[in-house]
Order: C-alpha cells, then sequence, then structure tokens
C-alpha cells in the first residue's frame, strides 16, 4: 500500500512574511491530513521553514541542488548545505530546470545520484512537451528520462526516489491532463519499472503534476497508479493546497 504523498513546489515565489503565513496556514489545517506532506521553498527561506515546521507533520524541501560538494561554483547550493537545515527531499529534474538551465537527462540523473548519496529523496520529475505528445512519442520520452536515471543509480536506487509524472504542457497553465491521460501514463511508468523489478515498481510513489488543484485533485489521486501530487501554483494558497492534501 503507497501512502499518499502532496508535495508542494513553491518556485521563486516566497517572501518571509509569505513563508510565515503559507507554514503557519498549512500547520492549522494539518490535523486530519492523512497524506505525507512536502514543502519546497525557495533556498533563502529553507532556515525559515524547517524552524516553523520543526516538530509537525510537514515536510521541507527543496528545488534543486548542484552535483558538486563544495567549491568554486558562484551562486549554487550543494546537497551537503541543504541537509544542514535539516531538509530531507529535493525536486530534481523540474521542467523549468530542464528548458531554462539545459539540464540534460545525465545532469539530471547524476543530481538525482548526488542528492541519493547524500541521503536526500529526489522527487525526480519527468514529462513529454506537447509536441512530443501530438507526436505520440510520451512513452518514448518517459522512457529515455527515466533510463537514464536507472542506467545511472541502478533500480534499487527507486526504493528512495519518488517519480513526478509532469506533462509540460500542463505545468502552470491550467490545462490539466484527464485522469485517464495521466492514469495510462503512470501506468507506463510503474511496468517500465517492473520489467527491471516489480516489487520495486509497486512501491515506488509515482506523483501526478501540472495544474492540480482542489477542483480535479481527488479524481487524479483517486486513479490506480496515481499516488499523490506535485503542486506548483496552488500550493500558494494554503486553504487550496490543504483541500489537495486531504484528496488523498
Ligand atoms: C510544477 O511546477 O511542478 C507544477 C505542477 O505547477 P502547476 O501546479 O502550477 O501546474
Amino acid at each position: 500500500m503507497r501512502q499518499t504523498i502532496v508535495a508542494g513546489n513553491w518556485k521563486m515565489n516566497a517572501s518571509k512574511e509569505a513563508v510565515n503565513t503559507l507554514v503557519m496556514g498549512i500547520l492549522s489545517g494539518m490535523a486530519d491530513v492523512k497524506s505525507k506532506v512536502i514543502v519546497c521553498a525557495p533556498f533563502p527561506y529553507l532556515s525559515q521553514a524547517e524552524a516553523l515546521a520543526t516538530h509537525s507533520q510537514l515536510h521541507i524541501g527543496a528545488q534543486d541542488i548542484n552535483v558538486n560538494a563544495s567549491g568554486a561554483f558562484t551562486g549554487e547550493v550543494s546537497a551537503d548545505m541543504i541537509k544542514d537545515f535539516g531538509v530531507e527531499h529535493v525536486i530534481v529534474g523540474h521542467s523549468e530546470r530542464r528548458s531554462l538551465y539545459g539540464e540534460t537527462d545525465g545532469v539530471v540523473a547524476e543530481k538525482v545520484q548526488v542528492a541519493l548519496d547524500n541521503g536526500l529523496t529526489p522527487l525526480f520529475c519527468i514529462g513529454e512537451l506537447l509536441e512530443e505528445r501530438e507526436s505520440g512519442n510520451t512513452e518514448a520520452v518517459v522512457s529515455r528520462q527515466i533510463n537514464a536515471v536507472i542506467d545511472r543509480v541502478g533500480i534499487e536506487a527507486f526504493k528512495n526516489i519518488i517519480v513526478a509524472y509532469e506533462p509540460v504542457w500542463a505545468i502552470g497553465t491550467g490545462v490539466t491532463a484527464t485522469p485517464q491521460q495521466a492514469q495510462d501514463t503512470h501506468a507506463f511508468i510503474r511496468s517500465l519499472l517492473a520489467s527491471h523489478d516489480s516489487d520495486i515498481a509497486q512501491s515506488t510513489p509515482i506523483l501526478y503534476g501540472g495544474s492540480m488543484n482542489p477542483a480535479n485533485a481527488e479524481e487524479l489521486i483517486g486513479c490506480e497508479d496515481i499516488d499523490g501530487g506535485l503542486i506548483g501554483g496552488a500550493s500558494l494558497k494554503p486553504d487550496d493546497f490543504l483541500r489537495i492534501c486531504k484528496a488523498g
């Protein structure tokens, strides 16, 4: 039985005041939430968010890491640094990192490895572009993205990986994949993992991301192979986010 996981990705949105409001707002409604809940804050606010969430069920995550441990990498943040703040989760390979910062499948696989080597749980993001879906290449794209990680870290490592399937055309667009579209791709992802190890495929959480909101969360998370959500826009509204958390 896989536990539902709902993770918020605040992206580059926050201020000291907003972090306070968001975390306190989420904490105030967590009592009857059964899902595991994570919020991924921008680096400067990790410490504040972590302090506010101490001794609660809310987990704080980061949005990226550099592959290097330390050194002359101006502007970058290492796995060790985020761990210093008690962070346990990190988003890796978000489509915005892939498209805006040129992260290849190889770089993403290396980041997954560095996260795992440092005891962090990667939220490993995959997903196809609109033209890739329209040309019938969704399965080929997600296979390529997943195989790059399996080749690097091995299937056993998926015991500590959360997969997030995020069709790029659904991210921040208000266009959500239909439950059937999402379920079909999630089932395909699980079958791909199962071709390596069926037990690991059954236990790997596969989250859906892409314009999930309180109105569509229940139906999406209710699908057999959808184990929760990675939420962008709606994670910035505590009430909406909590409603999604309660949909699981
Ligand atoms: C995301 O950025 O991971 C995401 C799913 O965004 P949104 O929910 O806004 O589509």
